[in-house]
């Protein structure tokens, strides 16, 4: 008699599970996914960058990927609503923080352009979660070098377009700014969604929109369901790379009160939601969820949307297998 076989190993990487080790032991990894220390042979990783410099109110961001991977570790790998099942295809990773250098503003925007450069070197397709806003920018800077300009969804309470904050030309609310500048997008196909709150002056996102930019403010958000607007939306940043740009503060603080610079009147999780998975089938680069901080966050909450939110970006990068 033949002794009963062994299961066979499955090809890709999958997330620990709760029968195997409890949830709430062992190392916290994002999704309890292996660690490996580059993202040599991944379609996709997790990465953190745990900075938050550029920040001009409340601090903390720098707490994010470390609460983030903490409230990962009830993910399981299934989505239950689109029937993703990104583990049976694509093989993916947490592959740590990026060393930023939190005496230096200027050599932490280098270091993080220089690991981003080797990250997307070999195709690996980066969920990165921040940090505050202005890691964006050196990501950004990257991605043009290998894709060329991106599109990007950039949802998010401020437009992030100011020239300078406090002087400085590094700083949370300036990523897109230095985008522009540098060429690293393709204006066209950008698209900015649940801008709201009170500017510094009347026509703060005009210039957003004379760069070629769409401007979905909150108001046109307000009771409906996004569907209708991400189909406009998909049509618009599709046909070339796109980069998604997901500050939580997008959310409304009532979902997400965990972050620096909260403003009243945002988006639903269930409209997050509703805005990433309209994202399938677009020629996703990279994702990125940005501005949790934990120290105001004292429940969780926000670090378990944002665990949530960056598992619903791997559920649409390509070559994810959906379920029949
Ligand atoms: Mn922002
Ligand atoms: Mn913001």
């Amino acid at each position: 008699m033949n002794p009963p076989q062994a299961p066979a190993a499955p090809r890709f990487n999958q997330p620990l599970g709760g029968d195997a080790v409890p949830r709430f032991a062992g190392i916290a990894t994002m999704m309890r996914l292996p660690h490996q220390p580059t993202a040599e042979g991944l379609d996709a990783c997790f990465v953190g960058v745990p900075f938050d410099l550029g920040t001009s109110n409340r601090s903390g961001a720098r707490f994010g990927p470390r609460q983030v991977r903490s409230e990962s570790v009830l993910l399981r790998p299934y989505n239950m609503a689109t029937r993703a099942a990104p583990f049976d295809s694509l093989q993916v990773a947490d592959i740590g923080d990026v060393a930023t250098n939190p005496y230096n503003i200027v050599d932490s925007i280098d270091r993080i352009e220089a690991a981003y450069d080797r990250i997307i070197a070999g195709g690996c397709r980066p969920i990165t979660i921040g940090g505050d806003h202005t890691i964006a920018w050196p990501i950004l800077r990257a991605m043009r070098k290998r894709y060329g300009p991106v599109g990007v969804v950039h949802v998010d309470a401020h437009a992030d377009v100011n020239d300078t904050m406090g002087g400085e030309k590094i700083a949370h609310g300036t990523p897109f700014r230095r985008a522009v500048e540098e060429g690293l997008l393709d204006c066209q196909r950008v698209v900015q969604i649940g801008l709201r709150g009170t500017g510094y002056h009347a026509d703060d996102f005009d210039w957003c929109r004379a760069q070629g930019f769409r401007v979905v403010q909150a108001e046109e958000c307000w009771h409906r369901s996004l569907l209708p607007l991400m189909k406009e939306v998909v049509e618009r940043v599709g046909g070339g790379p796109v980069y998604l740009s997901f500050d939580i503060d997008g959310l409304d603080p009532s979902f997400a009160p965990g972050t620096g610079t909260p403003e009243i009147g945002g988006l639903s999780v269930q409209q997050g939601l509703e805005i990433i998975r309209s994202l399938r089938g677009l020629d996703l680069v990279g994702a990125d969820l940005v501005e949790i901080s934990p120290p105001y966050d004292p429940q969780g909450t926000t670090a378990l949307v944002g665990a949530n939110l960056a598992y619903e970006m791997l559920c649409v990068l390509p070559g994810v297998q959906y379920r029949a």
